[in-house]
């Protein structure tokens, strides 16, 4: 019987040391549900980290056993390792290089030999439980030399990679010291997914120039093989947000923030901590809003959630101040007995508190400068039941391929985004609804479960098509 065997950097259980024992924790990431149903099928198997640094064999024996029976197998990292191959390689090269910030990218020789050592010992990992039949699908930017690591020991497998990051322009790529081998990593698949067609144009372009080989309709000829490429936008488990943002929960968060809002409107904004995301920006947009717009004041609010990411790293650090210094000096400077500007949360929510958020809102202010998707504008879509609220969405998010109905802005122009906002303020309840509606019926459709069926499919097709050419 043929198996899929899902690889990605993290599983979807941390295990997390406490004083006396291991406890296991499921994410409820949007990857980990839409693969959920995959990987836990009869047979296949989810390879990747646990999050945890083992103390010695005894541990690693209970560990492995215990994900066994949860259809997980672990890859043990090192502290090393997760220095130089995940903070170092992964979050400090490709990381900033991908999402057009390649002034903050650091090109060490002992992070590109770690992240070459660790896709190799995911390789042997994946290799000691594949049989020559199963189906492989490699996920995300830690992992682009395991495709061509796999093919090289297995030439028959079946070989699917889809990366959750933006694919830079050739111009980006071409600054790499290791350009030619990571994408001669990414081609040992026998099909790449993108989120969005941009992507998967700017992989293509990289390939033709770095690599010399042509394409024709997303077919990639490297003269021993062909590369299928091809574009799927990621979505979200769409149910799963209807039914916390309906439920009592919910309901009873949103009363109690309501109650101490009182009247005041609400603007949201939800991101993990990164210079990728605008948040820097949005902010000086939205004091731009109350200085050109002063009727607003006292009238609407932002509610800001950042969540804690990567602050061992400097340039989150001086982030992390430098929106903690505007916040300071916006409240300070206009805020009232009676009103707060901005309502800014350094952590995260648990979901049924951030549906009650999405409640809440009005508008959702999601203007990063990249994003490889961006999950939480279809979230708020799927959490706006009565089909009122405004997106206002950043044209560099990939979701803003699928999203045409946002408002959609360009997040370094602070006048058209606190514009953008006042526009959202006064839209008419109507045209909310036909916009929101649109957007509904879409992220509905192709939700996270569609996604993984489609590039399942596709994969199948692109192995199929191999065997009728050879
Ligand atoms: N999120 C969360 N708790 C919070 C805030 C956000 O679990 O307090 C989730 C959010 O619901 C979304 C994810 O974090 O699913 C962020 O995904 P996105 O694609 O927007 O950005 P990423 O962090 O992957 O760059």
């Amino acid at each position: 019987m043929s198996r899929t065997i899902i690889v990605s950097n993290r599983l979807p259980t941390k295990v997390l040391r406490t004083e006396e024992s291991l406890t296991f924790q499921a994410s409820e990431g949007g990857l980990a549900t839409g693969l959920g149903s995959i990987y836990r099928q009869e047979g296949n198997v989810w390879v990747g980290w646990p999050g945890l640094f083992v103390e010695d064999a005894n541990e690693e024996a209970y560990v492995r056993e215990q994900l066994r029976d949860d259809s997980m197998v672990p890859v043990f990292l090192t502290e090393p390792e997760i220095r130089d191959f995940y903070e170092g390689f992964s979050n400090s090269t490709l990381w900033p290089t991908f999402h057009y910030f390649s002034q903050y990218a650091t090109y060490e020789q002992s992070h590109w030999e770690a992240y070459v050592a660790v896709n190799e010992k995911f390789c042997q990992a994946v290799l000691a439980l594949a049989g020559l039949e199963d189906t492989i699908w490699v996920h995300d930017y830690q992992l682009l030399l395991l495709p061509a690591m796999l093919r090289q020991a297995r030439p028959e497998a079946t070989i699917g990679f889809f990366l959750h990051i933006p694919f830079p322009s050739y111009e980006l790529i071409r600054v790499l010291p290791w350009r030619k081998e990571l994408l001669e990593g990414m081609l040992g698949a026998d099909l790449l997914g993108f989120h969005t067609f941009g992507y998967m144009r700017h992989f293509l372009s990289a390939v033709s120039q770095l690599l010399g080989f042509s394409s024709q309709n997303g077919q990639i000829e490297t003269g021993a093989r062909t590369v299928l490429v091809d574009a799927f936008p990621m979505g979200i488990d769409y149910e799963r947000y209807v039914q916390a943002a309906a439920s009592e929960a919910a309901v009873q968060h949103e009363a109690v923030y309501r109650e101490a809002l009182r009247e005041v409107r609400v603007i949201l904004s939800i991101d993990r901590l990164d210079y990728s995301k605008g948040i820097a920006q949005r902010l000086r947009a939205f004091e731009l809003l109350i200085q050109r717009y002063p009727e607003w004041r006292e009238q609407v609010s932002l509610i800001m959630v950042v969540v804690p990411s990567r602050d061992q790293v400097a340039q989150y650090a001086a982030l992390k101040e430098e929106i903690d210094e505007l916040v300071g000096r916006i409240n300070a400077q206009y805020r009232t007995i009676t009103w707060t500007p901005i309502h800014y949360f350094y952590r995260s929510f648990p979901l049924e508190e951030l549906a009650s958020l999405y409640r809440l809102a009005e508008v959702a202010l999601v203007t990063p400068m990249r994003d490889g998707m961006n999950l939480v504008a279809k979230e708020f879509v799927a959490s706006k039941a009565d089909g009122r609220g405004v997106l206002i969405l950043s044209e560099r998010a990939g979701a803003a391929r699928e999203l045409s109905d946002a408002l959609i802005i360009n997040p370094t122009d602070t006048g058209q985004l606190a514009e953008a906002m006042h526009d959202a303020l006064v839209m008419p309840e109507d045209e909310q609804q036909l916009r929101m509606g649109a957007m509904q019926a879409l992220v509905r459709q192709y939700n996270v479960f569609a996604w993984a069926k489609l590039f399942m499919a596709r994969l199948a097709y692109s192995k199929m098509k191999q065997h009728t050419l050879a």
